[in-house]
């Protein structure tokens, strides 16, 4: 059977063109730097954020870790968002890794004061932590996209006091298509950022690292320590070169389609969905109020050949991507209510 998978974008399978560039890829051991498609990849990677260089690495979760890692020392302090990824669903890593401290920031839908992270970048004293590092999220795994003017508040004040920013763009270019501007606008507010070839833009795996020269050779020393220098990846970054090319110029569907989405389950009685916040192609909703059993409506949307997680935090998400077109969407919202009607 094929589901129409609502659960993640990380679940999109590569496109036939991927494929077909994966058999054909010229490869090396890049270890060795040897693999003139990673090379390739890289290059054109570094190029739209308006960086001088890049390095690949498995996940989404190790590029930011690694970013971590480099620019801080153990016993840093990190500032970021109360409700960001690097915190909430990287299994801790950056205690482990990095061997640094995270400090939150109360998170407004993911944006940060920037009074308040200013309030909180430590002055000299002997008892005190030196802050390390500021890591901004956009957009956001709550669905949202930062302000080009919130980014450029804590960026400036970051540069003030002569701190690092780190940029987890996991999905930057939904970000990019969100706010109609190209990569380069929303990275020129961060110095290092990671984002992912692997969810809505298609590719098998792997995420970027991207950031000037000093960094990014830090950072490849440090993935070979953390097991992650690979060897002939020019296969996969055959698929990550489509991804940028071609796959992020076509996102906005995404975004568009979980608008769609969301504006048709809102239209069920019962059902509650934030409309406002869904700016990428995420759409958090929840049926409390059809008194509906939660557990029965993941089993009964799977017999109907459709897969969601369950719900976490009070809500469901359903994510759109590019094996999701606008006629399973009117499928999805006809499944629904024919469950619900039971
Ligand atoms: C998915 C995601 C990551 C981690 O990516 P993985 O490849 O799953 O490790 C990091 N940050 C954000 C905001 C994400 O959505």
């Amino acid at each position: 059977m094929n589901f129409i998978d609502l659960r993640s974008d990380t679940v999109t399978n590569p496109t036939d063109k991927m494929r077909e560039a994966m058999f054909k890829a010229e490869v090396g051991d890049d270890v060795y730097g040897d693999d003139p498609t990673m090379k390739a990849l890289e290059e054109y990677a570094a190029k739209i954020c308006d960086k001088e260089a890049a390095l690949f690495v498995p996940s989404g979760t190790f590029g930011n870790q690694l970013a971590l890692f480099t620019h801080c020392n153990r016993g840093n302090e990190v500032l970021l968002g109360e409700d960001c990824h690097i915190l909430m669903h990287e299994v801790g890593a950056s205690s482990v890794i990095a061997g640094v401290q995270l400090r939150t920031i109360k998170s407004h839908k993911g944006e940060m004061d920037s009074k308040e992270i200013e309030l909180k970048i430590r002055e000299e004293n002997i008892h005190f932590p030196e802050t390390g590092l500021i890591c901004m999220e956009n957009a956001h795994s709550n669905g949202r996209v930062l302000s080009l003017e919130n980014m450029s508040k804590i960026y400036n004040i970051a540069k003030e006091h002569n701190i690092p920013v780190h940029l987890d763009g996991a999905r930057l270019f939904n970000a990019a298509a969100y706010l109609n501007v190209e990569s380069k606008e929303i990275t020129k507010y961060c110095d290092s950022v990671m984002f992912c070839v692997s969810k809505g833009l298609c590719a098998p795996i792997g995420s970027l690292l991207v950031g000037n020269k000093d960094f990014i050779n830090k950072a490849r020393k440090k993935r070979k320590l953390m097991g992650g220098g690979l060897r002939q990846c020019g296969i996969l970054a055959a698929a990550g070169i489509i991804a940028l090319k071609d796959m992020t110029k076509r996102v906005k569907e995404d975004n568009e389609n979980a608008k769609l989405l969301g504006k048709e389950l809102s239209k069920i009685p019962g059902i509650k969905v934030n409309l406002e916040d869904i700016h990428i192609n995420m759409v958090f909703f929840n049926i409390d109020e059809t008194g509906y059993d939660k557990l029965k409506f993941v089993e009964e949307l799977y017999k109907k050949g459709i897969k969601i997680n369950a719900e976490e935090d009070g809500f469901i998400r359903f994510v759109t991507h590019y094996w999701i077109s606008k006629k399973h969407i009117l499928y999805i919202i006809e499944s629904i209510k024919e469950i619900l009607s039971k």
